[in-house]
């Protein structure tokens, strides 16, 4: 099984974009050629012009145009609908793939993702539907339309709504190649760009959405010092306005509860809510910024362990979570009790006991928080980086900090008597 390990937020729970740059993708995307003797074509094509200036106006006053259903449309997104169908019941990746609108890398990498998962959980239900509705057209000439996904697996990811069919509703995009099929380019978002930040969320979503692109730039400030690095890239934020939206963005099978999400190459997915404060907001987005800048070390991401990984993510929003002097207090209780979970049972995300789970963060947060006070900041990064570069714990812990891994977790310990 080569899915990598997740890393979600855990708020106790515990834990569009942007649009194509090739030229063959500008544009409205249903052209249609005409047929017959060449007066007609002159006429169709003034008449086509009409229709146009007319789209172009409405477009102008009211973002999104309906246009009367076409069926022609409709025929062509259903094929590609049945096509992934086929895919995703065959649990064939390469094939679902082969329906993506390529034009948003960041949309293609979760849609990569989400379909690796096929191979090893393929449904044993899956379809598409189609809305009734009428079929919009963005500004950017790609088809919009309500779609139902219906789902059920033999096994979910942790085991408990196995059996259970699963729904989702939502605006889908669609890019109707000319004269070639059309392209599946996930849910249709509203979009807020502000510097360095590109915000996609529901339309339910607003406020929080202006809250996270406010946040932004104070948090990438904060998250560069602590990692001692530069966050270049525009960041993507995806505001779900569901739980089950965003499992369901992840992969079929994925069912933890969580609250955020991020991925290499992925966008910073939280679920959303329309009266969100923005202390909550900036908890998860510093958590997920600190999962942002952790790939950015390396790409050795499914070799570090979990607890390393959750751990800085952790530390990173920390001075905005009033949950973690409780963490301290849990783990000093925890040692006193001998009741440390082994490390080694908190490495792999796939292995993880759901009643471990918890450990993962709590415990991750004070070792690194330990080695962050005990040895500093820049030797932690570079602890941090030599794993994430593919270094072994055991190793890194050995050439960064001078001890072995058993020392390190031997001194840990004894910080919590030493602080009694
Ligand atoms: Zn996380």
């Amino acid at each position: 099984m080569s899915r990598r390990k997740k890393h979600k937020h855990s708020q106790k729970q515990h834990h569009g974009g942007s649009h194509g740059n090739k030229a063959s993708k500008k544009g409205p995307a249903p052209g249609h050629a005409s047929h017959g003797p060449a007066s007609l074509m002159a006429g169709a094509l003034v008449f086509l012009a009409v229709i146009l200036a007319v789209v172009f106006l409405a477009s102008r006053v009211l973002g999104d145009v309906t246009i009367t259903p076409s069926s022609s449309e409709r025929q062509i997104i259903e094929q590609t609908l049945r096509m992934m169908e086929s895919a995703v019941r065959t649990g064939d990746a390469r094939s679902y793939l082969q329906s993506i609108d390529p034009s948003d890398p960041v949309f293609e990498k979760e849609q990569q993702n989400w379909a690796e998962d096929l191979a090893s959980n393929t449904p044993v239900a899956f379809s598409l539907e189609l809305a009734e509705s009428q079929v919009r057209f963005d500004t950017q000439g790609y088809a919009i339309v309500d779609l139902t996904m219906n789902w059920e697996m033999a096994k979910n990811r942790t085991g408990s709504a196995a059996g259970r069919s699963r729904k989702i509703t939502y605006p889908a995009r669609f890019f109707i190649v000319p004269d070639g099929p059309a392209l599946y380019a996930g849910r249709a978002w509203e979009r807020l760009e502000a510097p360095g930040v590109l915000v996609l969320f529901d339309a339910t979503l607003d406020k929080p959405a202006k809250i996270a692109a406010e946040l932004y730039p104070d948090l990438r400030e904060h998250i560069q010092t602590g990692f001692e690095l530069k966050l270049s890239k525009t960041q993507e934020i995806k505001l779900y306005p569901t739980t089950g939206l965003l499992q369901a963005s992840i992969y079929l099978s994925y069912d933890d509860p969580l609250g955020g999400w991020n991925e290499p190459g992925e966008s910073i997915k939280l679920v959303g809510r329309p009266n969100q404060s923005t202390d909550e907001l900036r908890i998860l987005l510093a958590h997920e910024l600190g999962h942002v800048a952790t790939f950015t070390l390396g790409s050795h991401v499914d070799d570090t362990p979990w607890w390393v990984l959750e751990g800085i993510a952790e530390l990173a929003s920390e001075s905005f979570n009033s949950r973690s002097k409780h963490d301290h207090r849990m783990v000093r209780s925890w040692v006193e009790q001998d009741k440390l979970v082994s490390w080694d049972q908190l490495a792999d995300f796939r292995t993880v006991t759901p009643e471990n789970m918890g450990h993962v963060y709590v415990q991750g947060h004070e070792m690194l928080g330990f080695v962050s006070e005990r040895f500093g900041r820049s030797l932690r990064n570079h602890w941090l980086k030599l794993m994430l570069t593919g270094t072994t714990l055991e190793k890194a812990t050995a050439e960064a900090l001078n001890l072995s891994f058993d020392e390190l977790d031997q001194q840990f310990k004894a910080s919590f008597v030493e602080s009694n």
